[in-house]
């Protein structure tokens, strides 16, 4: 990854850390979960409002660090509208680029500014941070009553 690719990336993760979108509770949620990240101290609560199997609102909350809050807002904005199963493919995309499985090569476009986290796949203990928000989702999704976790 070039230098100016990857300073762009940090500013954008900076950006969401400072200003994350979509981030309040929402009293009308149908799902909701919380997560946990004991290796970072991210914790996160995600509330879903789901039309049938389309994301039709989607909000955060919580406290952690940059990544763990930035991935929770970009990834709000990215599965906003999206059917279930296009969530469950993101996800497993996403997963692929932050754990290095996609062998970090082409950079999948169906990820969009997901990519910004395509850095942490050198750093295992940021991968956790990175896919928080994630997890806690898929657990909301099932209405999963214990935490979410990392782990
Ligand atoms: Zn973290």
């Amino acid at each position: 990854m070039s230098t100016e690719l990857s300073a762009l990336y940090q500013e954008m993760i900076l950006d969401h850390n400072k200003r994350p979108r979509n981030f309040h509770g929402m009293p009308a949620a149908n799902h909701h979960a919380d997560g946990y990240n004991p290796l970072c101290g991210d914790k996160v609560t995600i509330y879903l409002d789901l039309d049938g199997d389309v994301v039709r609102d989607i909000s955060f909350e919580g406290s952690g660090c940059a990544i763990s809050k930035a991935s929770a807002s970009m990834m709000t904005e990215a599965i906003k509208g999206r059917t279930l199963a296009q969530v469950e493919s993101l996800f497993s995309t996403f997963h692929d680029l932050v754990t290095g499985r996609s062998g970090g090569a082409a950079e999948p476009a169906a990820l969009g500014k997901l990519v910004v986290f395509s850095g942490v796949r050198e750093f295992p203990v940021r991968v956790k941070c990175a896919t928080l928000a994630w997890h806690t989702l898929r657990a909301a999704l099932q209405n999963q009553r214990q935490p979410a976790s990392t782990e």
